[in-house]
């Protein structure tokens, strides 16, 4: 700042600097350095042109000073300007960073489903439902009187082994079937009976065709005059709502403990409607279920008067029709992995 008079040129030049600088300012950085440059209290430049004051011709001093406050309030003014702009700015790109777009696809909750053998369970019990059948349900560890004795099995069957049953320790056993609940359920009721008893039976077996746990459905019924023709009929019915209208039955001679005469019943395979293949190894028949008519001895056994009363009973796997049914589950132990695909699978 030399020479009298050239101060406010000087001055209009230094004004003139600010606004180019200004407007390269980019964002909040850029700002903050170029204040300290101009304003800063110790060393930014209009704190030096103050400091010039003294240099200058006293005559001029006053008009100096008057100028270099006006371009110092121009410089607060501008970077006030420029900082509330820089503010607006950052503010819009904040609100555009969150703000929620509603043309984009909404997420779907992930639903839950319900598993392929509870499905199938709900289903058979619906339609014996229709037949006049109630739900009965009993415990999972249970005595061995009411899993095998009250059921007709002697002391020396093959399935009061260790290999087959798990005991506990207390004397008591997981049920191997859900027959207890028949032995309960004639015990605290009288004829006419019409049950069903679905739930989870467990047998010391465990390979890619057996869990150690599974699940049965089994029916009673017991009223006056039941012969083998309701049993067969009644089956028939089931079937036919399970599968297709069109199904056969047979019933093949066989043994349990707990009826007698026996059978085992096989239903047209549904995978080649009764043609032969792979999977009925060529039979056109897929074993279905066991049934027969309640040994007199079980009934007496559960204070029901054999010479009055007779009754069928019969029991399946669940696990193998929910398999059929929601085909491509290779593997029964699939069922009880918890894995979320296989739900998938089922649902789509
Ligand atoms: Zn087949």
């Amino acid at each position: 700042m030399s020479g009298e008079g050239g101060e406010t040129p000087s001055l209009e030049a230094r004004g003139e600097e600010l606004e180019r600088a200004l407007s390269q300012v980019q964002d909040r950085a850029g700002w903050e350095a170029l204040r300290v440059q101009w304003i800063g209290r110790k060393q930014g430049i209009l704190r030096s042109l103050l400091d010039d004051i003294k240099k200058v011709d006293p005559a001029h001093r006053r008009a100096y000073g008057e100028a270099v406050n006006r371009l110092k309030e121009t410089a607060e003014r501008r970077f006030a300007e420029l900082d509330a702009s820089l503010l607006a700015r950052e503010r819009e790109a904040a609100r555009r960073s969150a703000a929620v777009d509603v043309t984009l696809p909404g997420r779907r909750p992930q639903l839950g489903s319900i598993h392929p053998v509870t499905l199938v369970i709900r289903e058979m019990e619906e339609i014996f439902a229709e037949l006049g059948y109630s739900v009965a349900e009993g415990p999972e560890v249970e005595t061995d009187y009411l899993n095998f004795e009250a059921l007709n099995f002697p002391q020396d069957h093959p399935a009061r082994d260790t290999q087959d049953t798990f005991f506990l320790e207390n004397g008591l056993l997981l049920r191997t079937h859900t027959s207890p609940v028949q032995i309960r359920t004639m015990l605290a009721r009288k004829p006419p009976i019409r049950v069903i008893c679905p739930g989870r039976v467990f047998r010391n077996d465990n390979d890619l065709r057996h869990s150690p746990m599974f699940h049965q459905v089994e029916g009673l019924a017991v009223a006056e005059g039941i012969t083998v023709g309701h049993l067969k009929g009644t089956l028939l019915a089931f079937l036919r709502r399970l599968f297709a209208p069109d199904v056969e039955i047979r019933l093949r001679p066989s043994f349990f403990p707990f009826t007698e005469p026996s059978a085992e019943v096989d239903v047209t395979c549904q995978t080649c409607k009764g043609a032969g293949c792979e999977v009925c190894s060529g039979t056109g028949w897929m074993e279905i279920l066991g049934c027969g008519m309640v040994d007199p001895r079980v009934l007496a056994e559960c204070g029901i008067d054999p010479d009055v009363y007779s009754g069928f009973a019969f029991g399946m796997g669940v696990d193998r029709v929910a398999m059929n049914r929601y085909g491509g589950i290779p593997n029964i132990r699939l069922l009880f992995e918890n894995d979320e695909r296989l739900l998938r699978q089922v649902r789509g």
